[in-house]
């Protein structure tokens, strides 16, 4: 078993620190922020997750992890040391490497013996060239460092199951000594490998966002044709689906991909062509489409609506996308300022999310608005003249459309993840507005 050291503790570093745990490693997890360390030693988990608060306590308890700030003894005789930092977006697209290169000089400045370096988090193709120099251009110790590229595939909400029964691990190395140590570590998942150079692995990961991002914005321009020439996108969606070729998931129609990774990663790959002189039409069609998709609702809403001053708004749904607390590029950070300015009176429901957009848009007067936080889904309901559904958390998917009838003011629902039948709504009498589908009027 190895010795391991995770750099960051957010959704990638934590849940692949907490599995190597899980399979036997000795893990130790470094963050920069104490008061997150601290929540992790005192066994909860600062991000909610399904299974890794109980996983955490169980390695701790055998004593195979541990959660610290001090970097240096974490990293000094650890034979790997994984990178899962962030990599967020700066205003050009391109992917900001602070992050990284903090902790490849304090790697630098701590390892003692041969060590493996790993970049987890996704950073743009030649990256792990330049980190391996940067360390070995600021190693203190005479010992031999290597990095290799291991991108992570992981879904938000549901990181712990992704992790354990990963479909592929892919591994990006540049000799047979790395391949060999990133092949024994994963040994014990019992997961298919793909083994490839370094440059192959990080592409490999932006290929695949992309890809799925493409996919979504495919099938959000097609739900837009199909409200204007009559068709119904999820009776198409069922039809593409039978076809092989395609595959059944990711056709839902929506109000775009938010998250932390399709947007940023988007933005990334189409920057890093530009700078190779190279225009990837499709990805930029792809960040083009989600952009329009995001604020499309609201658009309809504002031209039914005469205006939303004064109108009780019900916002269900604030996280990315159900099972997590992210909000990061949600369709609530893009619609809730729209609303507030306005004058919306806003009663917001989300089971996880309410706390961190509450740090965002704090509760009261907001805008030319008003914003409150409520804990129950018929609260938000009561009295109010439009709802809008931005996250389809089962919680929501449970309230029947006879519920939105009796509680509302007005029964005026604008749903961005398609959760209901039309029929069962037009038969409740809710006007439903939803996307790439009729309208029930
Ligand atoms: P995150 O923002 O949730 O977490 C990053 C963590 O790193 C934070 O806790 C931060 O305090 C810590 N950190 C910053 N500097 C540090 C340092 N010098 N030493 C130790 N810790 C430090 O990020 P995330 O969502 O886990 O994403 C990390 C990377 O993985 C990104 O490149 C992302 O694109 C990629 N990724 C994310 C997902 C996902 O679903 N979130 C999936 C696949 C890949």
């Amino acid at each position: 078993m190895f010795k391991i050291a995770v750099a960051g503790t957010g959704y990638v570093g934590l849940v692949a620190g907490v599995c190597f745990a899980e399979v036997g490693h000795h893990v130790t997890c470094v963050d920069m922020d104490e008061r997150k360390v601290n929540t992790m030693k005192a066994g909860v988990s600062p991000i909610y997750e399904t299974g890794l608060e109980e996983l955490m306590q169980k390695n701790d308890k055998l004593g195979r992890i541990h959660y610290t700030t001090d970097y240096r003894t974490a990293y000094r005789d650890a034979d790997a040391i994984f990178i899962g930092v962030g990599t967020p977006e700066q205003p050009d697209g391109s992917a900001d490497l602070s992050y990284i290169a903090t902790v490849a000089r304090q790697i630098a400045e701590s390892v003692e013996k041969d060590c493996l370096v790993v970049v987890k988090s996704t950073v743009p193709v030649g990256t792990n060239d330049k980190v391996e120099q940067f360390i070995q251009d600021f190693l203190i110790h005479d010992v031999k460092i290597e990095v290799a590229s291991n991108p992570e595939f992981l879904a938000q909400g549901s990181a712990v199951y992704d992790t354990l029964h990963a479909e592929r691990i892919i591994i990006g190395t540049e000799s047979k000594w790395a391949e060999e140590i990133l092949t024994q570590i994963y040994e014990p998942f019992h997961l298919p490998i793909v083994s490839v150079n370094r440059r192959s692995a990080e592409m490999i990961k932006y290929a695949s966002n992309d890809f799925l991002a493409l996919k979504i914005s495919y099938m959000n321009d097609i739900a837009n044709l199909c409200e204007l020439v009559g068709a119904d996108i999820q009776d198409v969606a069922k039809g593409m689906s039978y076809d092989e070729r395609i595959g059944s998931k990711f056709l839902n129609a929506g109000i775009g991909f938010g998250g932390s990774c399709f947007p940023k990663d988007t933005k990334a790959l189409d920057y890093m062509a530009r700078q190779h002189g190279y225009e990837l039409k499709t990805v930029k069609a792809a960040i083009d489409v989600n952009k329009e998709q995001k604020t499309l609702l609201y658009k309809k809403a504002s031209s039914r609506l005469i205006t939303f001053h004064g109108l009780k708004v019900a916002v269900l749904g604030l996280t990315f996308k159900p099972g997590t607390d992210d909000l990061r590029e949600s369709a609530s950070l893009e619609n809730v300022p729209l609303l507030l300015d306005q004058g919306a009176e806003i009663f917001a429901y989300d089971p996880v999310g309410a706390e961190n957009f509450s740090k965002v848009f704090p509760e009261g007067k907001n805008r030319k608005g008003t914003i409150i936080y409520v804990s129950d889904i018929e609260q938000a309901l009561d009295g109010a003249n439009v709802c809008f559904i931005f996250t389809e958390w089962g919680e929501i998917k449970a309230v029947t459309p006879e519920r939105y009838m009796q509680l509302m003011k007005t029964p005026l629902v604008y749903d961005g993840r398609n959760i209901y039948s039309i029929k069962d709504m037009q038969e409740a009498g809710v006007e439903y507005h939803s996307i790439g589908r009729k309208p029930t009027i």
